[in-house]
């Protein structure tokens, strides 16, 4: 059970790189409205040395907690940038609640929340800073209640999905008050977050694994 989870967490790991390598060029496009147009480069250094990590650790039965850190001190060490820092934290925190064992929705759940508390923490962001916070907060807080209220995993997701795909779209709308944005303020109304619009990218990814 624990090692099919890791295969999970390793094939969910590699649709992200995935994901991001046909993105890479738009998130570099939307980080240079505002920022320094490193985000869709930094987030293919990261996702692919987490892919990497990940099935390294999956092909010797490792758990999904295992293959989570794995891919998380990866990313963070290979990614560079804020993000980078962001999303290895984010996922050695969901590794540390996933654990090696049989996750369930609701083990799942608890995992993302303990990512989101995490990248609150470190990075200090806040909802309307106008970050990946923005998108991260609504996927943990959909995710907890549509399992809470019985969804399966995969329909909880997905839902998720969507609660954060709208959040993050309304991150257009935003000032920066974080990050390398921050002293383009103006330029970067009416566009969205990069960092945003790419979780969002991740995890509908992610979605798809999930289905299958
Ligand atoms: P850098 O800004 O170092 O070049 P990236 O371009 O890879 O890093 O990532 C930029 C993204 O990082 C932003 O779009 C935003 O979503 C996110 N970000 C920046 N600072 C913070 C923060 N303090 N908390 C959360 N997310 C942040
Ligand atoms: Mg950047
Ligand atoms: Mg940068």
């Amino acid at each position: 059970e624990g090692t099919r989870a890791g295969a999970v967490a390793t094939a969910a790991i590699a649709a992200v790189e995935a994901v991001i390598d046909r993105e890479a060029d738009e998130l570099g496009r939307l980080d240079a409205i505002a920022g320094d147009g490193d985000h869709g480069i930094g987030m293919q250094r990261g996702s692919r040395a987490a892919a990497g990590a990940a099935a390294a650790a999956a092909a010797v039965g490792a758990g999904a907690g295992t293959v989570l850190e794995y891919a998380g001190d990866e990313w963070a060490d290979k990614a560079g940038g804020t993000s980078g820092a962001l999303w290895g934290a984010g996922l050695r925190a969901a590794a540390r609640v996933i654990g090696d064992g049989a996750p369930s929705g609701e083990s799942v759940a608890l995992a993302v929340a303990a990512a989101r508390d995490e990248v609150q923490r470190f990075g200090k962001a806040e909802i309307g800073d106008k970050t990946l916070v923005d998108a991260l907060v609504p996927f943990a807080e959909r995710l907890s209640a549509e399992v809470a209220a019985g969804a399966g995993l995969t329909v909880a997701w997905g839902r998720a999905v969507d609660a954060a795909d709208a959040a993050a779209v309304a991150t257009a709308e935003l000032l920066p008050r974080m990050g390398r944005a921050r002293p383009h303020m103006e330029k970067s109304l009416g566009t969205p977050d990069p960092g945003a619009i790419s979780f969002v990218h991740a995890m509908r990814a992610i979605a798809e694994v999930l289905d299958n």
